[in-house]
């Protein structure tokens, strides 16, 4: 076990003298935003630090190598697995400060960004000028677009876009030893070298810190069609999911909640739940206005003959938006609604999402707990939500999340599909890795980082 120095008097005016002090958060009231994520852990910060440049991660870098405290990277804290808390002590380095968008260059279609620039504030930027940066992760009001490189965030357009990794050219990086490093290109390819960019992306801020990036941009879909469809069983609301990609259609969302999620937020909804409804597929299309119309008629059509009980068009933006706020206020009501909430986010094969859902009751009832489940129903990434009104009987939760995950990596499945590994799930990391691919994984971690200053204690049980 590594020994780390607090953050004493001496190392704290050592970071005063070669940072500058308007950097520094020490007054234990503006420390505690900085003790929390969007998960249920909680951990203070000796010190926490809001650089402004790549020049004060190094400095802060380099102190930490000479006198080894823990650094852990923070980007807009919405993280749902403890990965930007000091688990371990140290100082916590906030990016929030460095914000800003450099660069939008509609010739070759790219971005130049500061890796603590808010995910929405981008998107709507590039918006702006006709561009698209499709990664949509649902709490990108707060999320940094450097931490959803550290996290490789998705989103509902996950199934026709992909995740944050294929939308990152290039990175600009501050290793562990405080030297700064430039990956990846400005181009579409490049294959000179070994691929640092995606060995940094999804990293957890465990290799670097990414200070900025360089982003793939595309062009803004010119039109978007959406339909809901309410069905009485979730399997079929399933089987309507495999339908439609297998029949050729690749919707730009496919997201279900299931009657439990319903219950909470359907008083929200812009249209009526009858009582007996058991799963709502929020399904859009994006493209040429008339092929979106085209293709969104035939999707309804498909919903239909598997059983869908009512279809509901969304094709004005006001509608569209309000059920995408439902959409995100369905995980914030679950965890006001509920006195223990634990949040996994697996993913299985899209033809196994009906044999996990099926099994879900079984868990229920066995393990004393109530899962609420929601998510991207079209890369069978499904958030399920574990709850309790009672946190005295952790043990029991605790065997039954484990039998879950067991029971996803059975179904050839991962235990996270996009939130990550950091503190929450480290205990659950051998179920899905060898030992030989964690040994493996923690020779690369030593290699960029031999003295474990860089947020330690994470991923790794
Ligand atoms: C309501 C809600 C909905 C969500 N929905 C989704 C969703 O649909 N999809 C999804 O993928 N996630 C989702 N999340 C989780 C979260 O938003 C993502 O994990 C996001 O990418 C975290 O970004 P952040 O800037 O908040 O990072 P933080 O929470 O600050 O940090 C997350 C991890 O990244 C590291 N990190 C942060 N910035 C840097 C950096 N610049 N350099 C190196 N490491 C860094 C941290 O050390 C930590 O390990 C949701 C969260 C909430 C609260």
């Amino acid at each position: 076990m590594i020994q780390y120095s607090p953050i004493t008097e001496e190392i704290r005016s050592r970071i005063v003298h070669e940072l500058g002090g308007d950097c520094i958060v020490d007054d234990a009231d503006a420390k505690k935003v900085y003790d929390r994520d969007a998960s249920e852990l909680r951990f203070s910060p000796e010190l926490v630090v809001r650089v402004q440049d790549s020049d004060q991660v190094s400095r802060l870098l380099k102190l930490a190598n000479q006198y080894r405290f823990p650094v852990i990277p923070r980007g807009g804290g919405s993280g749902l697995a403890g990965g930007c808390l000091p688990v371990l002590g140290g100082v916590v380095l906030s990016l929030e400060r460095m914000n800003r968008i450099l660069s939008v260059d509609t010739a070759n279609l790219v971005a130049e960004v500061q890796a603590g620039a808010i995910t929405q504030t981008l998107r709507d930027a590039i918006q702006k000028k006709s561009l698209f940066f499709p990664p949509d992760p649902a709490g990108m009001d707060q999320s940094t677009i450097g931490g959803n490189a550290a996290t490789n965030a998705g989103g509902p357009s996950c199934v026709k876009y992909g995740t944050t990794k294929d939308y990152v050219l290039g990175l600009e990086a501050v290793l562990p030893n405080g030297r700064p490093i430039r990956t990846g290109t400005r181009t579409r390819k490049g294959v000179v070298g070994y691929d640092l960019t995606h060995l940094l992306i999804g990293s957890e801020g465990t290799l670097g810190v990414i200070t900025g990036l360089t982003l793939k941009l595309i062009p803004l879909p010119r039109a978007v069609a959406g339909t809901s469809a309410l069905f009485t069983s979730l399997p079929s609301a399933m089987q309507a999911v495999t339908e439609v990609l297998s029949k050729g259609h690749l919707p730009s969302a496919i997201e279900f909640l299931d009657a439990k999620c319903l219950a909470l937020v359907g008083d929200l909804l812009p249209f009526d739940v009858p009582g007996q409804t058991s799963a709502l597929l929020i399904i859009e299309v994006d493209g040429a206005p008339q092929q979106v119309d085209n293709e969104i008629n035939v999707i309804q059509q498909i919903c239909h003959e598997i059983g869908a009980a009512h279809l509901l068009p969304a094709s004005d933006p006001e509608q569209r938006r309000q059920i995408w706020e439902v959409r995100r206020q369905v995980s914030l009501r679950i965890h006001d609604n509920s006195a223990l909430y634990i949040s996994e986010d697996v993913a299985v094969p899209i033809a196994h999402i009906s044999a996990l859902v099926a099994d879900l009751p079984k868990f229920e009832k066995q393990y004393g707990f109530k899962i609420y489940a929601f998510g991207h129903a079209g890369d069978g990434n499904i958030h399920l939500n574990i709850t309790s009104q009672t946190r005295n009987h952790l043990d029991r939760v605790e065997k039954g999340v484990a039998a879950i995950l067991s029971r996803v990596i059975q179904l050839d499945g991962t235990i996270s599909g996009e939130h990550g590994i950091g503190e929450a799930k480290k205990k659950y990391l051998p179920m899905e890795l060898s030992a030989e691919s964690i040994r493996l994984q923690k020779e690369i971690k030593k290699v960029f980082d031999p003295n474990m200053i860089l947020n330690p204690g994470k991923i790794f049980p």
